[in-house]
């Protein structure tokens, strides 16, 4: 599938870094150009506004749904949802579906893997990952999980036990000491470790193991937040879906009592814990959590959320986009760049709300929005 480029003239305020803004650039064969170069004449479509990097969505499960793999076509609309969004670069944080086939879609967004999630049995959500029965063979998982997926794996940090004397309530998954040969495994195949991470015991054994992120983020201890911060760790606080905590503490308040309280407290205190994050330099990252439980194409409605925390419009932008792009190896939009940009009508760091209306979505050089 060979779309003819049209030559863009891309011009307002173009936003590429957080010092970094030029007046206008060009599209050319799919790569941006900031250099006038040849005149384009009439041939050139005009683009105006504010122009971001494409927005990155670092916690998006394309191929999930809420009873676990999708068939192809329901994730090409999930992941066309989320390109109308403006978001152009994935890291799916675990897919039960082999979406490696997104890679050949030059219509679909750019997609970072990090193959199957990795849980126990009744300690996740069921069909959502693979289920080890012995803890021990995490290492072995983690490798072959690496090398099935695009440099990240996706660990299930912690759960409800609903086993426990007294009642369920969230424990680790993983002993210590195999977290972190589970995650010398992943290094040693150049791959990356992101955990989900809801309770406070757990973040010590991330820290101790060495993980490269940790997903949710609700329970890091204020003691350990600037070790977090000191390591450079990026957090995902997926607000969306904490936001869902006290929903699922009114549908476990009969039978887990302590798990329902634990996790309503959560709820009540997490834009105080974005917060803390934010102001001890914690890296913060923007992820919907959509698939399973959340719908495709919900970035500004994260975006918002972490604005209403507390987090400055300006730095959500950047986190939404080029710091974003900077750890998943995408770098900055710099000459000859492929171009993926979104167009704004006004500026999203004086007002987020704008970002739910994209005038333009550009990816690999075509309009394919607006
Ligand atoms: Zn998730």
């Amino acid at each position: 599938m060979s779309v003819p480029h049209v030559p863009l003239h891309v011009s307002g305020h173009v936003l590429l870094g957080d010092e970094r803004e030029v007046g206008e650039l060009w599209v050319r064969e799919g790569r941006v150009s900031l250099t006038r170069g040849a005149p384009q004449g009439s041939a050139a479509r005009e683009l105006s506004g504010w122009v971001l990097p494409g927005l990155v969505d670092v916690h998006c499960h394309i191929g999930l749904g809420a009873s676990g793999a999708v068939d192809q076509e329901t994730a090409v609309t999930q992941a066309v949802a989320d390109r109308d969004a403006g978001v152009l670069l994935v890291r799916d944080a675990g897919s039960p579906l082999d979406t490696r086939w997104v890679h050949d879609r030059t219509d679909l967004p750019r997609l970072v893997r990090a193959g199957r999630h990795l849980a126990r049995p009744r300690r996740y959500l069921r069909h959502f990952g693979l289920e080890l029965d012995d803890v021990a063979d995490l290492p072995d998982a983690v490798r072959t999980q690496a090398r099935a997926g695009d440099g990240w794996v996706k660990l299930v940090g912690d759960w409800i036990d609903r086993d426990l004397d007294g009642g369920g309530d969230l424990r680790p998954l993983w002993p210590r000491d195999v977290l972190t040969d589970a995650v010398v495994a992943a290094h040693a195949e150049a791959a990356r470790v992101t955990v989900h991470a809801f309770s406070e015991e757990v973040v010590g054994d991330l820290l101790a193991a060495d993980v490269d992120g940790i997903e949710h983020g609700t329970g890091i201890p204020a003691e350990l937040i600037d070790e977090v911060a000191a390591r450079g760790i990026p957090v995902t606080p997926t607000l969306l879906q904490v936001a869902r905590f006290e929903e699922i503490a009114q549908q476990a308040d009969a039978r887990y009592p302590v798990y329902a309280e634990r996790m309503r407290r959560m709820h009540a205190r997490r834009h105080e814990q974005v917060r803390a994050l934010y102001e001890a330099g914690v890296p913060l990252l923007v992820g919907t959590d959509a698939g399973g439980t959340i719908g495709h194409g919900r970035v500004a409605d994260e975006c918002a959320e972490l604005v209403a925390a507390g987090i400055p419009a300006a730095d959500v932008v950047a986190m939404a986009t080029w710091r974003a792009r900077e750890l998943l190896g995408f770098g900055d939009v710099v000459e000859g760049a492929s171009a993926d940009l979104v167009v704004y009508p006004a500026d999203p760091r004086e007002d987020i709300e704008v970002l739910h209306h994209p005038t333009a979505v550009v990816l690999r050089g075509q309009v394919v929005l607006g």
